[in-house]
């Protein structure tokens, strides 16, 4: 176990432009379940005058960090370096727990009180990072801050490493999308504390997210040295239900465990980079990640084939990484069996019972390369139908199965089919890749899962076919890379009701 430092503060930036509006915003701040805001005292027009600043500060219950940061630092205020300096003064002196001081200002010109000494980069992780940490933690103030924009999750990774090399409380984070880990995770590296808006729109600084998110979707309360880390690696990713669907299963079965998205731009070496990162710090504690588009093949070389599950090198995809403590990574494709598993379960018959049945996959995407991979391993007689005849022959040539254009799909004698193209998905709901259903077809299975019924679904139903979702499939994937994880059975109503929500919303 490590060792547990005080706990992070969860801190909410207020960013008023007017006294009153501030105001309000400290009262609503103090019901989020925050602990310390930060006034940015710099978003206020006209700048406050010290009676303001003494009114604001004792005003508010929560501990005040306060901010007044210039243009030069990525602030709003435009006015004299005296006058900003005497604001801060005033924020301490009326009893702000800390203020807010940027590491260029000179010593003797610092305010008095707990200074919390700070650098930001707008542009990029600066390639001197350490230096400047180890400047910061040289001075004499009480707390460390250094923000840079991340270019990748690595970054989030650096600024955990100065956080746990810095001799005092120290902050840092990773700004952008790429960088929401460090935020995130602020706790798990016992940062001194991490900012978040008190709602969207509201935010201080590019990828902050808000209080309400990292307390409700990322187990804020719940993060600790012990925690164990997951996440999705996709570009983009910000879409993604994953996190939400394995932290609320994280929450449900009292999982010290936390998932987190990662953003990390096509090509292998971005992958790797990061991998390697994450395998040099096994503090991490990292155990999973679900890979997604466009990285499931860099995926697959990473871990390579050896490590892999077979039918996932067949498929050419890993979607799911595992990682033991030892730092040892394991690759698997769980996409395959949470679509068979779903047609079987609705079928009643087991995966061999598959065998020398006709099966009709509509598409050649990647769902459809990972669904005929599965049915050519369970010895189903498969015809792929595909808008580009020849994308379908090549995949139906991979795996032994049949191809044809998907306008002859409707001529087909299948007794399944199975849609693997976006046709019918929101917001083109109303389309299907068949005008009818035809004759043989029992079972029909749309791995489309917004909307859960497609019109595809209602015209099997009204059919008489069982029907399939993409919904089932969509679970049974989530459920298995978290067994896989956690060696714990997956509570998937959970993690259902989760996909439900999202949807309606
Ligand atoms: P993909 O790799 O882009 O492949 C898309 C396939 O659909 C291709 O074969 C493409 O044909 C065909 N297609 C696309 N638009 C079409 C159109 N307008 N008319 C006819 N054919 C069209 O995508 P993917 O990753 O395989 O995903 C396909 C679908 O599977 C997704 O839309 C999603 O709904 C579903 N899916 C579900 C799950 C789940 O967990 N439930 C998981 C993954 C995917 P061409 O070859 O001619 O371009």
């Amino acid at each position: 176990m490590e060792p547990q430092l005080p706990k992070t503060r969860l801190i909410c930036t207020l960013t008023a432009t007017t006294i009153d509006a501030l105001s309000e915003q400290m009262s609503q701040a103090a019901s989020t379940g925050c602990d310390t805001v930060e006034c940015r005292l710099d978003y206020l027009g006209p700048p406050p005058g010290p009676g303001d600043v003494a009114a604001i500060v004792g005003a508010c219950d929560l501990d005040v960090i306060a901010t007044c940061r210039p243009v030069r630092e990525g602030g709003k205020f435009t006015g004299p370096e005296a006058d900003r300096l005497a604001i801060l003064q005033a924020a301490s002196d009326a009893g702000a727990g800390y203020i807010d001081v940027e590491a260029d200002v000179p010593p003797g010109e610092r305010p008095g009180g707990a200074v919390i000494s700070s650098r930001h980069d707008f542009e990029a992780c600066p390639e001197n990072l350490d230096e400047l940490a180890a400047g910061l933690d040289a001075s004499d103030a009480a707390v460390n801050k250094i923000a840079f924009t991340a270019s990748s999750p690595s970054d989030a990774l650096r600024a955990f490493d100065v956080i746990r090399s810095s001799s005092k409380p120290t902050i840092a984070l990773a700004m952008g999308p790429a960088g929401l880990p460090s935020r995130i995770l602020a706790g798990k590296a016992g940062a001194f504390g991490t900012f978040a808006s008190l709602a969207g729109g509201l935010e201080s600084a590019p990828g902050q997210p808000t209080v309400a998110a990292l307390r409700d979707l990322y187990r804020w309360d719940h993060i600790d040295a012990d925690t164990e880390i997951y996440g999705v690696i996709g570009c983009p990713v910000a879409h993604s239900m994953s996190p939400a669907i394995h932290n609320a299963a994280f929450g449900a079965t009292g999982i010290n465990g936390v998932y987190v998205p990662l953003l990390i731009e096509p090509g292998g070496e971005n992958f790797n980079d990061f991998l390697d990162a994450v395998l040099a710090r096994p503090w991490l504690d990292w155990r999973g990640l679900s890979v997604t588009i466009p990285h499931k093949h860099n995926a697959l070389d990473f871990v390579g084939a050896e490590n892999c599950d077979p039918l996932a090198v067949r498929i050419g995809a890993v979607n799911t990484i595992t990682i033991s403590p030892d730092g040892a990574v394991r690759g698997d494709n769980t996409d395959y069996a949470a679509a068979i598993d779903a047609l079987c379960d609705a079928m009643g018959i087991t995966r061999e019972d598959l065998a020398g049945r006709e099966v009709a996959v509509l598409g050649a995407g990647g769902a459809a390369r990972a669904i005929v991979a599965a049915l050519a391993h369970y010895k189903a007689r498969t015809t792929i139908y595909n808008r580009t005849v020849a994308r379908g022959e090549a995949l139906a040539a991979d795996f032994g199965a049949q191809a044809a254009g998907l306008d002859a799909a409707e001529a087909m004698q299948a007794e399944i089919v199975i849609n693997c193209t976006p046709i019918g998905m929101h917001p083109l709901i109303d389309a299907s890749p068949l005008d009818r259903i035809p004759e043989s077809v029992k079972v029909v299975f749309d791995t489309i899962y917004n909307p859960i019924r497609t019109k595809l679904l209602a015209a099997a139903e009204a059919a008489g076919c069982l029907t399939v979702t993409g919904l089932d499939m969509f679970v049974n994937q989530a459920a298995a890379q978290f067994e896989m994880w956690t060696g714990k059975q997956a509570p998937r109503d959970v993690m259902r009701q989760v996909v439900m929500q999202h949807l309606d919303s």
